[in-house]
């Protein structure tokens, strides 16, 4: 197997490995996964930490590891979340949002500015009559919202965006 068809098999598993905070959005979804290199048996892989506040790394890294390690070819695996890389909601895939809308969790706004408000659809009318019903949701990840016009709580993953400082 060429190094090349090798990586990609390796970042097809990261597809199934999930975050476990977010059920069914794998990290390859939620662009996590920045570098993956492949020398012989094994694999090394860069990961960007989503949102800082969140204790799920060592359980992803974890997850990661075992999930890389059942190739059949692989047999040492080192997995690594870079601090210096800056992640943004803005790099989660469209399936990744997909897939947050079907766990009733609404998508961050796209191209979002620091300091400006936000507004979500609803994931379930996809109404934008919401409103912030409680900023603290159940993971600093996240607020609960509520729908005025089909009556349901909803979570949103608030926009994390950051720019470089000049
Ligand atoms: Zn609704």
């Amino acid at each position: 197997m060429t190094r090349q068809a090798k990586e990609e098999e390796v970042r097809e598993v990261l597809k199934s490995v999930d975050d476990p905070e977010l059920p069914s959005v794998s990290v390859s979804d939620l662009g996590m996964v920045h570098t993956v290199i492949v020398d012989g048996s094994s694999v090394s892989i860069v990961m960007v930490p989503t949102f800082a506040g969140c204790p799920a790394l060592d359980f992803i890294k974890a997850d990661v590891h075992q999930a890389v390690l059942e190739l059949d070819w692989v047999s040492e695996c080192e997995v690594e979340f870079s601090f210096e890389l800056k992640w943004s909601t803005d790099a989660i895939t469209d399936e990744g949002k997909k897939q947050l809308k079907k766990h009733g969790i609404a998508p961050p706004p796209e191209n979002y500015e620091p300091g400006q408000e936000w507004t979500v659809n609803c994931p379930y009318c996809d109404s934008d009559y919401t409103s912030m019903d409680n900023v603290f949701g159940p993971t600093a990840c996240r607020s609960i919202l509520y729908c005025s016009s089909c009556k349901n709580p909803f979570e949103a993953m608030k926009p994390v965006v950051e720019y470089a400082i000049k």
